[in-house]
Order: C-alpha cells, then structure tokens, then sequence
C-alpha cells in the first residue's frame, strides 16, 4: 500500500480502493468510545482549540481521572507548566526519563561526551505509569525509539503531547514545510539510494 502516491485520495469522498469490516474492526466498546470522543472533540472544537486543550477535553469526555506524562528531562520545565494545567482536571503522575538513575554503562548504551551518563528509562518510565493505573498517557518529548519502547510497555493508550527535535523547536514537519531544509534532505536521501543501488549492480 502507498498511499502517497495516490494522486486523487477518492476514498476521502467513500470511493474505495479497498474495503475491510468496519463492524468487526470497531467491535471493541473501549474503541468505539474512543472512536466517539475523538470524533466529538474535532466535530465540537475544529480549528479552535489547541492540541493541549483537545488531550483535555478528549479525557474529560472519556471520563479519565488520572493522566499519566512521561517526559524528557531536558523538557522539564515544560512537563512542569504542562502538569500545572493539566493538574486542575485530572490526577497526574509523571515520570522523568532518567528515572532510577541507571548508567548508561548498565543499560549497554552508547556513551559519548554530547550527552550524560545516565540513561533514559523508557520501560521503568512506562511500569511506575502501570502500577499507578494511569487512564492515558501523555508523551512529552521522548528520544526516537525511547519513544518506541515506552509506547510498547504502556498498558494505557498513549497520546503523543510533542515529538522531540532538537533542531526544529520540536516541530518535525519544519523539515518539509522549509524548502531548503526539504530539499537538502531529499538530494542526501537520493544519493543514498543511487550508492546503494551502484554498491548492489557491482
Ligand atoms: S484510494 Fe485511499 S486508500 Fe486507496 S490508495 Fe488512494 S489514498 Fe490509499
Ligand atoms: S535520554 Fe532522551 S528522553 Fe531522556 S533526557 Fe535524554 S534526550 Fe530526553
């Protein structure tokens, strides 16, 4: 399936290339809740509110009464202001990725002199969010693929709050609405592909 290459996109108009039961998929009543409370905040809220006010008025209308965030150390601060807000509608528990405290040496990670010597901990980060019987769980800036293992662990589904970039102010999509940045990537990534197919003809 390649869905960004289909030009027209008619299944957003219900003309579909492919059908699946829809019955069967949503069949599960947390889903169709969920399904149902996601549809509510865009149809009631669209273009109004922010991504933060939407976590909130999605938990409040599935009736969640403790939030889980499991954040970067180095958004810490913001976890802070978060959770300020968050706090005045829900029980919070949060969990700084450096929990424990676990060497990086213990963990098999790579050391280097950029970055500290303790670890994130995204499974400890994810088992403390469990134990606590968080409803949803907030992501805040996790490392790729710390984010990953999180998301693995949680019992409770998990809205992304923000992805981390530490280039592009946490904005990810600044690399393709930045012409020069998308256009540096894209000849990087076509050099890429034009070596590995030299390297597979040799
Ligand atoms: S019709 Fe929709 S589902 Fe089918 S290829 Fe195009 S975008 Fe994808
Ligand atoms: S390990 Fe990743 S998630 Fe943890 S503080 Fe560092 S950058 Fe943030």
């Amino acid at each position: 399936m390649r869905c960004d290459l289909c030009a027209k996109k008619p299944c957003r108009e219900g003309n579909a290339c492919s059908s699946c039961d829809a019955a069967a998929l949503y069949a599960d009543a947390e889903d169709r809740r969920m399904m149902r409370a996601a549809s509510e905040v865009e149809a009631e809220y669209y273009g109004e509110v922010n991504r933060i006010e939407e976590i909130i008025l999605f938990s409040q209308k599935m009736g969640y009464k403790k939030l889980g965030l499991s954040f970067c150390s180095g958004l810490a601060e913001e976890a802070s202001k978060i959770a300020h807000i968050l706090e005045n509608y829900f029980e919070i528990e949060s969990v700084n990725c450096k929990v424990c405290g676990v060497p990086k040496s213990e963990m098999g990670a790579m050391e280097s002199d950029k970055v500290g010597k303790i670890s994130c901990n995204p499974i400890e980060q994810a088992e403390m969010l469990n134990k606590a019987g968080t409803e949803l769980n907030l992501l805040l800036g996790l490392c790729v693929g710390h984010d990953a293992i999180f998301i693995k662990h949680s019992q409770a589904p998990v809205v992304p709050l923000a992805a981390k970039d530490r280039v592009l102010a946490h904005n990810p999509l600044g690399a393709v609405y930045c012409s020069a940045i998308y256009k540096r990537m894209l000849k990087e990534a076509e050099e890429a592909r034009a070596e590995k197919e030299g390297a597979q003809e040799k």
